[in-house]
């Protein structure tokens, strides 16, 4: 299937929209606004009669459905339009090597970024396709750029294919995912749909529906601060307390630097200390939350056995609920990953279902009463100046976009 999602793709990578987590506006950058502006455009141009952009950015749309198919349920797609803080996002020149043939890519604005075979397994399986990438100093974009490119495209392609058998499809852009804040302003009664697909993945075929469960622990020690001079049997000094608690977190194991899979980590995070109060914020992830709060049990118990040791010392636990893994919500509609994965067959492909270590906008999604797996996008090598997707990969998902449309309105 061809499509215009490389074209597209190409002009959405050259607007800024790195977001800013220090910003308190929404979107927290203009250049998101300018991209959002010229997505609605866009989908006007393509026929769409009822897009919205609301107060915060969000651009909803609807193709409307195949004739006689008005009952079908109502499926939507979602992607964000900004891209990670943590790497330039400004003047990106993207550059399309054609016809990859397992070369060296040097990227010509620094000749240190060279994307190799070797360290991209997943280039093996890219020979004779197109490879986007950008020009060395920058991101590329496409995490998300280019699964808002695959939706307008196939928008675009069911808009111009009335043969095609389909529901109502809801179309929805969203800023700031980069920055944790995509689903804040999210209407789910607005948008409409009995579920959603997100494309923001990685490999050709790939269906994630699983991830962490994820809360964050502020343990803070009190301790005694006097002048040290003149501390003997007075002072109790809150950062030993902490270094302490630190200490007697699992290293070998249990750690970020020692897990992967299906396994979840503590991970002393940040620190705030003095000798009077010193508070250690650690990360806790899990896939079950009856694991997730068998860790917190055991962070709570070590640090009352290090308080245990000062009698005169004592402790604050604060335990805050990041999100959940949206497999537990998404598994009470199972249409939703069985359409998917007979979606990714049609279209030629093998599902393949990896949990991701970490949390997307679906995951709150899912949890907000709007189930939304995951499906791939074709993006490698997020938040990195070796940043690249293939224009293949791309048109495949825009083929498994319009594929999910026509199972959702299959009559059963
Ligand atoms: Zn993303």
């Amino acid at each position: 299937m061809k499509t215009s999602a490389l074209e597209r793709f190409l002009r959405y990578v050259t607007v800024d929209t790195r977001a800013d987590e220090q910003a308190t506006t929404c979107p927290s950058t203009p250049g998101q606004l300018v991209l959002l502006r010229q997505l609605a455009d866009e989908l006007r141009a393509i026929g769409i009669e009822d897009v919205v952009m609301d107060e915060y950015g969000y651009v909803m749309a609807t193709v409307p459905a195949a004739a006689g198919l008005e009952a079908a349920p109502v499926i939507g797609f979602i992607a964000h339009v900004d891209t990670s803080p943590e790497m330039p996002g400004h003047d990106v020149r993207p550059i399309v090597h054609e016809r990859y043939d397992g070369r060296d890519l040097v990227l010509p604005d620094d000749c240190t970024a060279v994307l190799r075979l070797s360290e991209n397994p997943a280039l093996a399986s890219q020979f004779g396709n197109d490879i986007v990438t950008a020009s060395g100093t920058t991101l590329l974009g496409a995490d998300d750029k280019a699964g808002v490119a695959e939706i307008v495209a196939a928008a675009e392609y069911l808009m111009t294919h009335p043969e095609v058998r389909h529901g109502a499809v809801r179309i929805a852009f969203t800023p700031d995912e980069e920055v944790g804040r995509g689903a804040d302003r999210f209407d789910v009664t607005r948008f409409g749909a009995v579920c959603a697909y997100t494309l923001d993945g990685g490999s050709r075929g790939e269906l994630e529906f699983e991830s962490f469960c994820a809360d964050t622990i502020n343990v803070t020690f009190k301790g005694f601060n006097t002048h040290p001079g003149y501390a003997k049997g007075r002072m109790i000094n809150a950062i030993r307390l902490a270094a302490d608690f630190i200490a007697r977190l699992p290293r070998g194991e249990q750690s970020p630097e020692t897990t992967e899979g299906l396994e979840g980590y503590l991970h002393p995070y940040q620190i705030h200390a003095s000798v009077d109060r010193t508070t250690v914020t650690v990360l806790v992830r899990d896939f079950a939350v009856s694991r997730l709060k068998e860790k917190e049990a055991f962070v709570e118990r070590i640090a009352r056995d290090v308080v245990a040791a000062h009698p005169k010392a004592s402790l604050e636990i604060l335990v805050e609920e990041s999100y959940r893994n949206m497999r537990e919500a998404i598994e009470k509609h199972p249409r939703v990953l069985e359409h998917a994965r007979a979606a990714i067959r049609r279209a030629g492909m093998e599902p393949t279902e990896t949990p991701i270590r970490g949390g997307t906008d679906g995951s709150r999604l899912s949890f907000m009463g709007l189930p939304a797996p995951n499906l791939f996008a074709g993006e490698h090598n997020f938040h990195s100046r070796l940043e690249w997707v293939s224009a293949q990969d791309m048109d495949k998902a825009v083929e498994v976009i319009v594929r999910l449309c026509e199972i959702w309105a299959e009559p059963r």
